[in-house]
């Protein structure tokens, strides 16, 4: 018998199995072995570890399919096992990491060395997202079944958007035959000029330069044009707009193979965060209006967004101690999205088991990934949260590298206590990262 762990009473919320009650979980060999009334197993069985459950919810281990984490070429913002330790500590056990890295994750060597790197750091297991084009250029496609077969779990330019639309088509089509999920960053770049933030009332406030939704809405509505002529799968990454959603329920609608992503920050913020020209909430896509936030939420309850993602997005201060215009776009998510979403669920704007399901296998359909659930058989990855514990959200205590969070300061209830990645213990609140 290898090494095992019993969670006792705990409430078990596993929206794939439909799953809502109190009871054990006992997982074994990197497996989930039982759900509900587990007997107390023989202690001389083997190694057991048993953590009280009372008070807690037991999920299955989180899901994000929209991370950077920088490695390789720009460490100094954040780096694979800073990503992953970020990642445990917020509860997730899958992340799924971005090609705009230096050099691009364009290529075999690139995404061989993130697996072995997520590998060799044993945190959050670490699925590679490898680019559609060399370079990110938009004008050659990359090798995909090598790619594929080195682990990448689905292809984008994310950081760029695919501008061409004949380049897109090929990129649909090349794709679906590997059977790999084409993710597209939905900016006209011709509109949105480069704005640093969502052109509304708010943006004649701060005369910043501005982009419009329609810089979204247009890429989206021609990407989803395709999908229709070609057949292909699609992942939106984070839809921002009313619009936006409006367009990915229709397809859906239609029956088109269309997934989407929200993000926790275009959930919780608006444009109006921006009007004191804090760099932490500079980000791409800009955040939006109160219309549009609301929108998004109603997305998430009624299933037209699928996923509910961090982009994570590391930065220095340094990088963003410089004016609004001049600062890089993005902030980090990993270790704030949980007691986020909370705050959402507490309003009364989204329902527990919803979130849940949008962080959990929701996400993991989207890209095909064995995870996300936690009937018996499936990987031991499972989190625990303390829905009751409060406390002030503070950067210099993040694992993350860079501390560019919107979210500094907030008073907010609900935490990850526990993280288990196949069946091992690595993160414990408020010890930290379980090493050995
Ligand atoms: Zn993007
Ligand atoms: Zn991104």
């Amino acid at each position: 018998m290898g090494s095992r762990l019993l969670i006792r009473g705990a409430r078990i919320l596993d929206p794939a199995g439909g799953l809502d009650e109190v009871g054990d979980l006992l997982l074994s060999d990197g497996k989930v072995a039982a759900v509900g009334v587990v007997d107390a197993p023989d202690a001389s069985d083997g190694e057991l570890l048993v953590l009280d459950g009372k008070g807690l919810l037991a999920t299955p281990g989180l899901v994000d399919l929209h991370v950077h984490l920088r490695e390789p070429g720009d460490e100094y913002k954040e780096d694979i096992r800073t990503g992953a330790s970020a990642a445990v500590a917020g509860g997730f056990t899958t992340v799924c990491c971005m090609a705009n890295t230096s050099p691009p994750n364009d290529c075999r060597a690139v995404t061989d060395l993130i697996t072995a790197r997520g590998a060799a750091v044993g945190l959050a297991k670490v699925r590679p997202v490898a680019a559609i084009s060399m370079g990110l250029a938009g004008e050659a496609l990359t090798q995909m079944a090598e790619l594929k077969e080195a682990g990448a779990v689905a292809v984008s330019d994310d950081g760029h958007p695919v501008e061409n639309a004949r380049f897109m088509r090929r990129a649909l089509e090349y794709a679906s035959t590997f059977g790999l999920v084409v993710v597209n960053h939905c900016e006209d770049l011709s509109l949105s000029g480069g704005g640093a933030m969502h052109e509304g009332e708010a943006s004649t406030w701060t005369g910043l330069k501005a982009q419009p939704a329609a810089a979204e809405e247009v890429m989206l509505a021609r990407d989803l044009v395709l999908c229709r002529l070609t057949g292909a799968r699609y992942h939106a990454a984070h839809v921002s707009t009313a619009g936006s959603v409006e367009l990915v329920r229709r397809a859906k609608e239609e029956g088109l193979a269309v997934t989407a992503e929200v993000t926790v920050h275009h959930l919780l913020l608006t444009d109006e965060a921006c009007l004191e020209f804090d760099t932490h909430t500079k980000c791409n896509p800009p955040l939006r209006t109160e219309a549009d936030r609301q929108a998004c939420i109603a997305g998430v309850a009624d299933g037209t967004l699928d996923a509910i993602v961090t982009d994570h997005a590391p930065h220095t201060d340094n990088d963003k101690a410089v004016e609004f215009e001049d600062a890089p776009f993005g902030v980090i998510g990993l270790e704030t999205a949980l007691p986020a979403l909370l705050r959402l669920v507490e309003q009364g704007a989204l329902d527990l088991p919803v979130v849940i399901e949008r962080l959990t296998c929701g996400p993991a359909a989207c890209f095909g990934l064995d995870a996300g659930r936690l009937a018996p058989g499936s990987p031991a990855d499972v989190t625990l949260i303390d829905p009751d514990l409060s406390y002030t959200i503070r950067p210099e205590h993040f694992l993350s590298r860079s501390a560019n969070t919107p979210f500094a300061g907030w008073e907010v209830r609900g935490r990850a206590v526990a993280t288990i990645v196949g069946g091992r213990l690595v993160f414990r609140w408020p010890d930290g990262l379980v090493v050995g």
